[in-house]
């Protein structure tokens, strides 16, 4: 039996998750599930599937998760503390899918205590990624993508040798506003960016999608997790979110992973990984499906993408400083405090203040100085906010 955690089980991932493995009931011991403000979801999954723990990130809410779990067996916990001390309770595997900078610590501690980290959080990787590679590395803990195009690219590359590798292309739909104009862009509301014409995601990363922050933090994301050069990897915005990446070899051949815009395919191949098995996900008729179109994106239009390639130059700190203001420029576009085009820019100076500071960008990566710069970074990027406000 395997012995499995879901954090962040409450989400869009964490459902999907949860979708997978309550098909199979007498395959998986569930040890701990993990949620936020979503307390009758959180109880409610714990007790079906029987799980030793649950936790909510919010530590005000444990007399109502303890009230919503009252007459079962599974034990109740709250805050950020015990989150990651579920994290260390050994398990074979994790779906460490909590959004946002949240995920770092609770992923860090699962891959302490060697467990197999099935990673939606893509968050870890674009803030910390030497020390989540470290930290896989002491322990021996294997780390798995389930970001779509990054188990697209995994997949891509099962039985070759990166030495073969010249190019890795992760596609991008162009989210809600890929057919707006500029000058519509600006004026876009949370509410028109929180719509995908593909795929069926949490509100915050459906925002990035259309801003492109998400393809953003995704190329960062593969230069961590497959070790590539930055110049290696492209975006191509493919509308239809069909093919997923393209690995392009030295001798001219190209692998590419094609299917349907669903993240049970990629949490799937996470959970089942060496082996493969069925999955309740639709089939492609690609007959059907006629056309397939990719186009490079407009980087007037999407200048999350620049700033990528900046960070990645930049190394060190500052996928943290980028990750951190992109999430603070987020909650103030959803509060309705700033334009959507106005996150870039936030995040942009934000980066441009920051990155001087060669100590702050070259600080030994640990749990303590992420956190630091984390939280500086979100200082700073408020205080540019409000300069602009004023
Ligand atoms: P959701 O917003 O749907 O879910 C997020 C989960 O994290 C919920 O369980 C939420 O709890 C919990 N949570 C929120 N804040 C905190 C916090 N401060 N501490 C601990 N837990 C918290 O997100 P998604 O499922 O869409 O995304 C999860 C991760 O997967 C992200 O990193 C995202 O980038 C990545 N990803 C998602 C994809 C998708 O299809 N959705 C595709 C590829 C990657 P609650 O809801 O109870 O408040
Ligand atoms: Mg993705």
């Amino acid at each position: 039996m395997k012995r499995v955690s879901i954090f962040g089980a409450t989400g869009s991932i964490g459902q999907n998750t949860i979708d997978l493995i309550r098909r199979a009931p007498s395959e998986y011991k569930v040890v701990a599930v993990t949620g936020g403000a979503n307390i009758a979801q959180l109880a409610a999954d714990a007790i079906e599937l029987n799980a030793e723990i649950a936790v909510t990130a919010y530590a005000d809410r444990l007399n109502d998760l303890r009230a919503a779990l009252a007459g079962s067996p599974v034990e109740a916990a709250a805050g950020e503390a015990a989150i990651v001390e579920a994290a260390s309770r050994p398990v074979d595997w994790v779906m460490s899918a909590i959004i946002g900078y949240a995920g770092l610590a609770p992923g860090i501690a699962a891959l302490k205590q060697g467990a197999t980290l099935a990673l939606a959080n893509k968050e870890s990787l674009v803030t910390a990624g030497d020390l989540v590679l470290r930290t896989a590395k002491a322990s021996g803990a294997r780390l798995l993508p389930v970001d779509s195009e990054h188990s697209a690219v995994f997949q891509a590359l099962v039985g070759e040798n990166m030495a073969g590798v010249e190019k890795i292309t992760i596609t991008a739909s162009g989210g809600a506003f890929r057919d707006w104009s500029l000058e519509d862009m600006a004026c876009a509301t949370p509410e028109q960016a929180a719509t995908h014409p593909n795929w069926d995601m949490g509100q915050r990363i459906t925002i990035d999608s259309a801003s492109m922050f998400n393809k953003a933090l995704e190329v960062i994301e593969t230069k961590e997790f497959f070790s590539v050069d930055p110049q290696q990897i492209e975006v191509l915005v493919h509308p239809e979110s069909l093919v997923h990446a393209i690995v392009s070899y030295r001798d001219a051949g190209m692998m590419a992973h094609v299917g349907p815009a669903d993240m049970r395919h990629a949490i799937g191949y996470a959970l089942h990984w060496p082996e493969r098995r069925h999955l309740p996900v639709e089939r492609l008729d690609l007959a059907k499906v006629g056309q397939l179109n990719f186009n490079a994106p407009d980087p007037a239009r999407y200048p999350a993408l620049r700033l990528a390639w900046g960070v990645m130059e930049l190394g060190g700190m500052a996928g943290c400083i980028f990750n951190a203001a992109k999430e603070t420029a987020l909650d103030a576009f959803i509060d309705h405090r700033i334009g959507f085009l106005d996150m870039a820019t936030v995040v942009e100076k934000t980066l441009t203040k920051l990155s001087s500071d060669n100590g702050l960008i070259r600080a030994e990566m640990t749990l303590d100085t992420v956190k630091e710069t984390d939280q500086l970074a979100r200082i700073t990027a408020k205080e540019i906010m409000q300069y602009r406000k004023g």
